[in-house]
């Protein structure tokens, strides 16, 4: 019988892909001959794309000690004034019994070693706990969002009010150098009226409940009062924490799929080879990020006034909230939503591609010298890796919160100010002030300077002796001294039972 580890990956392409990254990473280190991976993924979600079965396949076809576990297609209950994280939570619950039958097989034929949740998957930890499997978060974000998250409930007690309501307030959290206005918070966590605020403090109440949590970062990037605080268990006020494990940088550097959208879009990175080095200021929002009209009309006015080279990655205007779901929308004309002669009056040191660019690419390019992003994780973690300082502009999820703590506490982006906290909008003026900001000035160049060296760090945090690398031979042999554990429970039953011949069924099941 082979060990295995078993990991569940949320719905959706980036989901999947950390998940991928997280079992590359395990048997890259440990060989295929410790452990092979089964990764578990749903069907029907409304986050599947058309690129996740031939990325699914291509890894089948490079790492066969990765096995990938489809459950059948569920039906997305699409209810109508939730969000898309409530119903995302209510799709991965539908699931539980998928999960339940997949341990049940898995087990018969290998031992689970591991069992290793996302956070989104939270409803499949009580039942990794009913067949006895130590079971596992893994959380591709920042430090700062596991700490605010096991800390969370006792925001919750804080108040009866949504936080979105509380526009005046902040929260103080342990490790922070700054308060966290309330509605800065993971979105999830601002509307009481929605599902999802209840599924999120379930989430942060199950954290501590785990074995452990892998978190996608790496030590020397934090905040070493933020890991602190983690480590002297002040996040968890009223009970332990768990061991957290950061084993980052995972990330993906290849092409998504035969048929990636990026494909078509790499004339981009010959013209950035063309460019001088450090001259280009890349702006890319993430899978969703798309804009109302409004703003698609301040973006241009800040990028010519500032002078700098540009290449802006520009996505289909959202018709409602739910077309920002999809990736790669390409079938809009980009001359429809931009000022009329932007395109002409650029065009010798700009370059506007729809839909999606190769991100990790360009980042990787010399000629790039700053990031606009939207603060998603594996943004961040794709231009820490690049060496390439970011303006922090963020869109949702835990953004806001990883924007605060890049630009205070890592010292690492420049925040632009967005309007209101409702609708995000930046001026023209507020772009175009940063860009020169991070381009021109003193604090860009030092913000520059720094992000080589993190840069580098990273690249360390995975070598032989890296913070990485010994944070996941800790979490394996976590894993191998539990189950040294229960081979040496068995034993003692064993002895203890041998008298009334129970002893022989155990012995059995200890050889398996
Ligand atoms: N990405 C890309 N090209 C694009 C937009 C996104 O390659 O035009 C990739 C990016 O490199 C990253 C992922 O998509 O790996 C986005 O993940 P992130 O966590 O930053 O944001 P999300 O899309 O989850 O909000």
């Amino acid at each position: 019988m082979g060990d295995v580890i078993v990991l569940y990956a949320a719905p959706g392409m980036g989901h999947i892909i950390s998940t991928v990254e997280l079992g590359k990473l395990i048997l890259r280190r440990y060989g295929t001959h410790k452990f092979s991976i089964t990764i578990l993924y749903t069907c029907g979600s409304l986050y599947d794309t058309p690129s996740i079965p031939a990325y699914i396949r291509r890894i089948s076809h490079s790492h066969p000690s990765i096995s990938f576990l489809q459950f059948p297609r569920v039906t997305n209950k699409i209810t109508q004034n939730i969000s898309g994280t409530a119903i995302m939570v209510d799709f991965v619950r539908q699931n539980d019994p998928h999960v339940r039958r997949a341990l049940q097989d898995i087990s018969k034929s290998a031992v689970v070693r591991a069992f290793i949740i996302d956070l989104f998957c939270t409803s499949a930890l009580t039942i990794g706990k009913e067949f006895d499997i130590p079971t596992y978060y893994f959380y591709t974000s920042g430090a700062a969002a596991p700490a605010a998250f096991l800390y969370f409930p006792k925001i919750h007690k804080q108040t009866t009010q949504s936080l979105k309501d509380l526009t005046d307030t902040v929260f103080e959290f342990p490790g922070r150098k700054s308060p966290l206005k309330a509605i800065h918070m993971v979105q999830t966590a601002l509307n009481r009226d929605d599902p999802a605020y209840w599924d999120f403090l379930s989430f942060c109440s199950y954290l501590p409940k785990s074995k452990g949590i892998i978190v996608n970062t790496f030590e020397e990037l934090e905040p070493p009062a933020i890991l602190q605080a983690i480590a002297e268990g002040l996040c968890v006020p009223d009970g332990p924490t768990p061991p957290v494990y950061y084993v980052g940088p995972l990330i993906n550097e290849e092409k998504v799929s035969g048929n990636d959208p990026a494909a078509a879009k790499e004339g981009c990175l010959s013209w950035l080879d063309k460019q001088p080095s450090r001259s280009v200021v890349f702006l890319c929002y993430g899978s969703r990020g798309s804009f109302p009209a409004a703003q698609l009309k301040e973006i241009p006015k800040g990028l010519e006034a500032s002078g700098q080279r540009f290449l802006w990655v520009v996505k289909k205007p959202p018709v409602d909230e739910k077309t920002k779901q999809f990736l790669g929308v390409d079938d809009f004309g980009l001359e429809s939503v931009l000022p009329e002669g932007f395109l002409e009056r650029t065009k010798d040191r700009g370059m506007v591609v729809k839909s999606w660019a190769p991100q990790m690419a360009v980042l990787k390019k010399e000629s790039v010298g700053g990031f606009v992003t939207h603060c998603g994780w594996n943004s961040v973690l794709e231009a820490v890796v690049a060496g390439v300082p970011m303006i922090a502009w963020p869109l949702y999820a835990e953004q806001h919160l990883n924007r605060n703590v890049m630009a205070m506490d890592m010292e690492m982006a420049i925040a632009v100010e967005q309007r209101d906290e409702e609708d995000g909008f930046v001026s023209g003026e507020e772009l175009e002030r940063r860009v020169r900001e991070l381009m021109e000035s003193e604090k860009g160049r030092v913000l520059r300077e720094r992000s080589k060296k993190i840069g580098e760090m990273a690249v360390a945090a995975l070598g032989e002796n890296g913070s990485s690398i010994r944070n996941l031979d800790n979490f394996v042999n976590s894993i191998t001294k539990l189950c040294k554990f229960w081979i040496f429970t068995c034993i003692c039953v064993l002895v203890k039972n041998k008298e009334n011949g129970r002893g022989v069924a155990i012995l059995i099941r200890l050889r398996t």
